[in-house]
């Protein structure tokens, strides 16, 4: 189209609907803003779908502490509470260790005395803490006089704790110590082979990569362990960051 006049030409564009003659550059001003709303209406579904997801995570996790407090086990009538678990449910970093102890029994939280303190002494170094990590334990009482778990307790609350893994979805699991890693990976290594190994957890059709480290309560009773596990947890620290 030949333009005659300058004059004539706004007429048309004004016609037609073209409000963009002055720039330089074609911003193709319609197909941009149907673009930006089929955008922002995906973002819309997007946020909408995990408002909903956090949500329903929330209630699974209701319904499967509710559905632990009325497993029939021993260990509900020799402890005084159930523990649970512990942190922040949308992280992707789960910890799984062995079984509360006096302090955690006495206020149904984990972690709570002195292994608890040395653990999260040890994981703040990383930058780790309840904020970016999520924590629970393979068994959801206290064992009289803190003895180690017995078979038919962990084989009680194992299927729990597949659940309680398929509801967090973790991107990483650490685990404290040999026994919550044996029976969870099912394989039957001891923790001094086990220990600083990365190995992967094939469940729920997903491949989670995990690491055992040692049980801060060995720890506590062999210091000179406290630098193997920093290392083992330097390792893979940069994995863990892309998830804190
Ligand atoms: N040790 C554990 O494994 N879990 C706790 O909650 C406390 C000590």
């Amino acid at each position: 189209m030949e333009i005659k006049n300058t004059k004539s030409f706004l007429e048309f564009c004004k016609d037609v609907g073209i409000n963009d003659v002055i720039s330089k550059k074609p911003t193709y001003k319609f197909k941009k803003d149907a673009f930006d709303n089929e955008k922002d209406q995906k973002n819309q579904n997007r946020s909408n779908l995990s408002e909903k997801n956090d949500i329903c995570r929330i209630e699974l996790i209701q319904n499967l502490k509710t559905k632990i407090s009325n497993l029939n086990t021993n260990l509900r009538d020799t402890s005084t509470n159930l523990v649970f678990s512990e942190g922040n449910i949308f992280s992707k970093i789960m910890l799984i260790g062995e079984a509360p102890g006096t302090e955690e029994d006495r206020l149904g939280i984990p972690f709570l005395g002195k292994s608890g303190k040395l653990l999260y002494q040890i994981l703040g170094y990383l930058g780790l803490n309840k904020k970016n990590l999520y924590l629970t334990n393979l068994i959801f009482w206290r064992p009289p006089g803190n003895r180690t778990p017995k078979n038919e307790e962990v084989e009680i609350c194992l299927p729990y704790t597949f659940e309680h893994i398929r509801i967090i979805n973790p991107k990483f699991i650490i685990f404290l110590g040999g026994l919550a890693a044996k029976k969870i990976l099912k394989i039957n290594e001891n923790i001094i082979k086990l220990r600083g190994q990365e190995k992967i957890l094939e469940f729920n059709e997903k491949k989670i990569p995990t690491l055992t480290i040692y049980h801060p309560s060995f720890l506590i009773n062999n210091p000179i362990e406290k630098k193997q596990t920093w290392l083992d947890l330097t390792k893979i620290h940069s994995k863990l960051k892309k998830f804190m």
